[in-house]
């Protein structure tokens, strides 16, 4: 390693998750610390997945030759809105809705947002309570939470160890006053699925609206709205192999959302401002794809996933899989690494040509631990020992087969490499 790369390293160890961006070879004041070039393993498909080939060639014609805006009249603007549409009936078919149904949004962030302040933001509204999780995204939960500080009573319901909300829980948290229940369908770190149907009879039997945040679940489980019982839905199209800053809520018919933003009457009303018709279209595209493949993806990658998580329990000792005792999504895996700092394996794996990810976020140089896993019962040192490995429609079998090689090979060196390890100096 060269000085300056030295340097910026010890600069970057007060935030361990920015070596991590800095490892992967960003440039620094002009001088680049590229990796060797070697074979590149992606699991982090919660993150964002790539987009697909025909995804891509779907798009492409929108941001050229079809480069009408969809509000027009003429036949330039007619053209592209007859693009929008067709992908707004792919998406609602891909879910069980009808495609009055579907507004097109900038991504699950703003889905989210626009379902729980549209819902419960209203400053007139008498109804000034909204239960939700502890385990939601930071776009749901930071949501609740700036209600909250506008005087909206917010009942977080805890988990069980298994990462699971007890529906009963929801039930009790209900008061005359609850406008709104908000809770996400598959969660992003652990991967655990949520008894919605159960959550969604409880709200209607109630009278409260039902948001569920399905970013980590459309296109990796059967999903139906009617039989979840939701009356708002969040996805996005980076998590299902289409491209970024683009996403959807349903919203049932007769549901009285308001909009967030003001300006035409795009979207019926729910969501002004000129259509991103190519990120649609790909939306539409990606869609489809997921409707097609989706049972066949979830039997592979579930299988991969499996084979994954059996081989590495096996050669590492102590590590044990967060939310193993509930139903999840095929593709995802929480680990515990017992003695490991998540934020150096995930760099030492990032140097082997494994992409994965901590749940830990970096604030004033202090690495928290998952709001997640702490709410499962883990400890702070549990969660920030664990990583999160998200699989696949790519994934290969010989991928797995390497990682499954690879992490035992590096959690062992980080063992013996920790200081909790070395045998205290004796002076003569
Ligand atoms: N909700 C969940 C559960 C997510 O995992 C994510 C993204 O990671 C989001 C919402 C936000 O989606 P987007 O990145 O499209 O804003």
């Amino acid at each position: 390693m060269s000085k300056q790369a030295a340097a910026v390293g010890g600069f970057l160890f007060l935030c361990p998750s920015l070596t991590a961006v800095f490892q992967r070879g960003y440039s620094v004041r002009g001088r680049e610390l590229r990796l060797p070039n070697i074979h590149r393993i992606y699991f982090d498909h919660n993150a964002t997945t790539p987009v697909e080939a025909e995804v891509l060639a779907a798009m492409l014609p929108y941001f050229s030759a079809e480069f009408g805006n969809a509000s027009s009249i003429h036949s330039f603007g007619q053209g592209t809105r007859g693009a929008v549409e067709r992908a707004r009936i792919a998406v609602a078919a891909l879910i069980g809705a009808q495609a009055s149904e579907i507004a097109f949004t900038s991504g699950g962030t703003e889905s989210d947002n626009l379902a729980i302040f549209g819902i419960a933001g209203g400053e007139s509204s008498a109804r000034r309570h909204i239960i939700t999780t502890q385990i939601e995204h930071s776009a749901a939960l930071h949501s609740c939470e700036a209600l909250a500080k506008r005087g909206i009573d917010v009942t977080f319901v805890p988990v069980n160890r298994a990462g699971v909300v007890d529906p009963a829980e929801v039930r009790r948290a209900l008061r005359p006053e609850t406008v709104l229940i908000t809770i996400m369908h598959a969660n992003n770190e652990i991967g655990t699925l949520q008894p919605l149907e159960e959550i969604g009879r409880i709200a209607k039997e109630a009278d409260v609206w039902f948001h569920a945040d399905a970013v980590q679940s459309v296109g990796k489980v059967p999903l139906d709205v009617n039989a979840l019982g939701v009356d708002l839905l969040s996805l996005s199209a980076h998590k299902i192999y289409g491209p970024k800053g683009v996403g959807a809520l349903y919203v049932r018919s007769g549901t009285p959302m308001e909009p967030l933003l003001f300006g035409g009457s795009h979207e019926r009303d729910r969501r002004p401002g000129t259509e991103n018709v190519p990120g649609i279209v790909g939306l539409g595209r990606a869609a489809e794809l997921a409707r097609e493949k989706l049972s066949d993806d979830a039997a592979r990658i579930s299988r991969l996933r499996d084979k994954f998580e059996k081989g590495v329990l096996a050669a590492v000792s102590g590590a044990r899989v967060n939310g193993a005792d509930a139903a999840r999504v095929p593709n995802t895996s929480n680990i515990m690494f017992p003695e490991i700092s998540s934020e150096s394996l995930l760099i030492a794996l990032d140097m082997k040509g494994l992409a994965c990810s901590s749940g830990s976020a970096c604030s004033s140089g202090a690495v928290n631990p998952s709001h997640v896993l702490t709410a499962i019962g883990l400890a702070a040192a549990e969660a920030r020992s664990s990583l999160r490995f998200s699989l696949g429609r790519h994934t290969t079998e010989a991928d797995v087969d390497l990682v499954i090689a690879m992490i035992p090979q590096e959690v062992a060196r980080l063992r013996a490499i920790s200081p909790e390890n070395k045998k205290p100096v004796t002076v003569k």
